[in-house]
């Protein structure tokens, strides 16, 4: 075992986001240790990284108790996608909350730091445009998202009642909508859909009139603001928003598909999920000024890489992509 290096945990790992953290971390040089259940990660994400001698996979569910030893931990576990976070509403609490405890615990032993995967979901259907990190949200406590936004929620206070309590050094980032290669195909996510469907020329399924926003940011520019977050003196814990202020409906973003695709697919109005929220944009002040970060990436260049994985991934699966829960 190497004494040099640092040793950093990454829980969900395998995972959409969390595959690219291994990957950025092995290019580093520190021993990371991949945590995940599997559940909506994929052991394809991190295959390319196996046999390096820095990396590690293990399979665990972080409702239980961990122990390991390392110097660092990045805590993604939790699937992010509506039709996941739904498919299983009481373990995606458990896992944000029991999940965090352990996480927080072993950090505790440790004396350890640990990195908070949160979310523009605990701002709700936001009533302030855009969100800076003081808004205090508009959740619906008992909606059909409530299992993914209160758990995140949640998991927020024990990360501030264990950096209050234990001194804890914690940093709390606040994602907001991420794309790019390796996003699961069959997970539902707007960006994913968009471009498989129009990949294949399915519809485009537009869910309500597609007037509702979000910010789409290119998983490179996300992962630079959580290093820069993660080595950034302790004072600075968060909660930041980690995101790309630039609003899209999401109308736009499928007229933006096909254009790039070229496709004949045509555009299927479907009900807006309920709870679904109207607007979504970061306020990213704090990232700049904290850790000087802004994303790089526009739009159309970001779109363009993940058409291209899409591109690869439909010609060489014959059979469709399935994500099952782990039994
Ligand atoms: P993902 O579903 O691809 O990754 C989540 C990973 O966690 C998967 O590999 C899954 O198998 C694993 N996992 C789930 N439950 C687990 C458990 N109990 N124990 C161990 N592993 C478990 O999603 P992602 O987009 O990579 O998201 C990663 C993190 O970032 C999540 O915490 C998510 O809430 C957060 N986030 C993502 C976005 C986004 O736009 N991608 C936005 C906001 C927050
Ligand atoms: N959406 C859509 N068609 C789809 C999938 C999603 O119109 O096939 C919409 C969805 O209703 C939401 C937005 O796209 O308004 C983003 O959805 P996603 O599930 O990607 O993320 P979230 O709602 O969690 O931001």
């Amino acid at each position: 075992m190497s004494s040099t290096r640092k040793r950093i945990l990454v829980t969900g790992g395998a995972g959409f986001l969390g595959s690219h953290l291994c990957e950025r971390l092995v290019a580093e040089g520190s021993d990371v240790l991949c945590v995940d259940n599997y559940f909506t990660g994929r052991k394809d994400n991190v295959a390319s990284l196996l046999g390096k001698p820095n990396f590690e996979a293990m399979r665990h569910d972080i409702c239980f108790p961990l122990y390991v030893e390392v110097d660092e931990i990045y805590n993604l576990a939790c699937p992010a996608s509506p039709i996941h976070y739904q498919h299983d509403p009481v373990q995606t609490t458990k896992t944000s909350v029991s999940g965090a405890i352990n996480m927080l615990g072993l950090a505790k032993r440790l004396r350890a730091k640990i990195f908070q995967a949160s979310t523009s979901e605990v701002y709700g259907d936001p009533t302030v445009h855009p969100q800076t990190e003081d808004y205090r949200g508009n959740v619906n406590p008992i909606g059909p998202r409530a299992c993914y936004d209160e758990g995140k929620r949640c998991a927020e206070t024990l990360f501030f009642d264990y950096h209050r309590q234990h001194k804890l050094r914690i940093r709390v980032a606040r994602i907001f909508n991420t794309y790019g290669p390796r996003m699961h195909p069959n997970d539902g996510r707007v960006v994913s859909n968009f471009i498989v469907q129009a990949l294949k020329g399915d519809p485009i399924t537009l869910y309500g009139d597609g007037s509702q926003t979000r910010a789409f940011c290119y998983v490179d520019d996300l992962l630079e603001g959580w290093i820069r977050l993660m080595a950034a003196p302790d004072d600075v814990t968060g909660p930041i928003n980690i995101g790309n202020p630039v609003e899209t409906t999401v109308a736009e973003l499928a007229h933006k598909v096909i254009e790039l695709t070229g496709s004949r697919s045509k555009i299927e109005r479907r009900p807006l999920p309920v709870d679904d929220p109207t607007q979504r944009c970061p306020d990213i002040s704090r990232a700049k000024s904290l850790l000087g970060w802004e994303p790089k990436v526009p739009l159309e260049t970001g779109l363009k890489k993940t058409i291209e994985y899409f591109d690869r991934l439909l010609g060489s699966n014959a059979a469709p992509v399935e994500t099952r829960p782990v039994a």
